[in-house]
């Protein structure tokens, strides 16, 4: 990880209008990504996590969500103003995604081989033959087996585990910038998952891809992620090195979390912790800190107001009235 700053995340808002009044999935998300580095973004469902990258895209389906606020600085440019040519240049060139399902993204019809060589002379001055030889290249960084015989059978022929090396060998093909990698492991098995956490890792490192990883357990981003943004109900409550939270989380959603890994080291347990109460209804949220019903720290002001977030060194920062002399 470097100190360039590669993606700059400014206030996004992304709002949806339903019946029932407007969902605020996204509201006031900054962050900056940095070359080469690995992102977490950890948080309940519907925190907010795939809203948050989805918008960086721009692949918000509107109606009946909308990008109402904020910036995207991707080299200079605002993606969120981007001419749609232009940013479907940038999507699966320059900034990958890979999600949970593979087989939502691969088509059952079509052979590997088509779709790997589609993306590639889509984003790349390279012929056929080229494209076709540079995807068998990345089937095999991908621990593909004989990729050369592989790479024409269809998306059914691999199990599980196996597509989703497809779906990672297919997202670096174009050597994009960033991967963003939404749950890629929650739809397998633990140990598949461990695998493919490494091969992310790996292949990232190697190739000098920074990633936003989102997921809901904060044992994959552990041994994962060097800086880590913990949402909760549309906002990141949280935010600071991966480290720095593990060794002393501030906010008590993120405590609560972190209480609630399993841990071998602790003998005698008693019963595994879990946060009481249930996430928020974020429809017409009022603009108090959502926490408040399930947290045993809460004041008077938690129920009236949002904290502002509280910055201090290594770009750590938290929103909790705990740590404001405000209140
Ligand atoms: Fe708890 Fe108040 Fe902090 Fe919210 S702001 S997490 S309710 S102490």
């Amino acid at each position: 990880m470097t100190e360039e700053v590669i993606l700059q995340v400014k206030d996004l808002q992304t709002y949806f209008t339903v019946d029932e009044g407007v969902v605020k999935a996204v509201d006031g998300v900054s962050f900056d990504l940095h070359k080469g580095e690995t992102l977490g973004i950890v948080g309940e469902s519907g925190s907010g996590k795939s809203v948050t990258n989805l918008s960086i895209i721009n692949l918000i389906q509107n109606p009946p969500g909308r990008i109402v606020g904020g910036e995207v600085d991707f080299h200079g440019k605002d993606l969120l103003k981007m001419p749609p040519d232009e940013i479907r240049h940038i999507r699966g060139n320059k900034i990958s995604m890979i999600f949970q399902d593979p087989m939502t993204s691969l088509n059952p019809y079509l052979r590997v081989s088509t779709q790997m060589v589609e993306t590639i002379t889509l984003h790349q001055k390279l012929d056929k033959k080229a494209a076709k030889e540079k995807a068998i290249e990345m089937l095999k960084l991908a621990g593909i087996p004989a990729p050369e015989k592989r790479i024409d059978q269809y998306p059914h022929q691999f199990s599980g585990g196996m597509r989703q090396r497809v779906m990672i060998a297919m997202a670096l093909s174009c050597n994009p910038e960033i991967l963003i990698a939404d749950e890629p492991t929650s739809a397998l098995d633990v140990t598949i998952q461990a695998q493919i956490l490494e091969l992310i890792q790996d292949l990232t490192k190697k190739l000098g891809t920074a990633v936003i990883l989102i997921t809901h357990s904060l044992g994959v981003v552990a041994g994962t992620c060097n800086t880590l943004c913990v949402m909760y109900a549309g906002r990141i409550v949280e935010r600071g090195r991966t480290d720095d939270i593990f060794a002393e989380p501030k906010h008590p959603y993120t405590q609560g979390l972190i209480r609630s890994v399993p841990r071998m080291d602790r003998e005698n347990a008693d019963r595994l912790y879990s946060i009481q109460g249930q996430p928020p209804n974020v429809i017409d949220l009022p603009d108090c800190c959502p926490f408040y019903p399930r947290c045993d720290k809460a004041m008077d002001i938690c129920r009236k107001k949002y904290p502002t977030p509280i910055k201090s060194e290594n770009d750590r920062a938290v929103s909790c009235w705990l740590y404001s002399e405000e209140r």
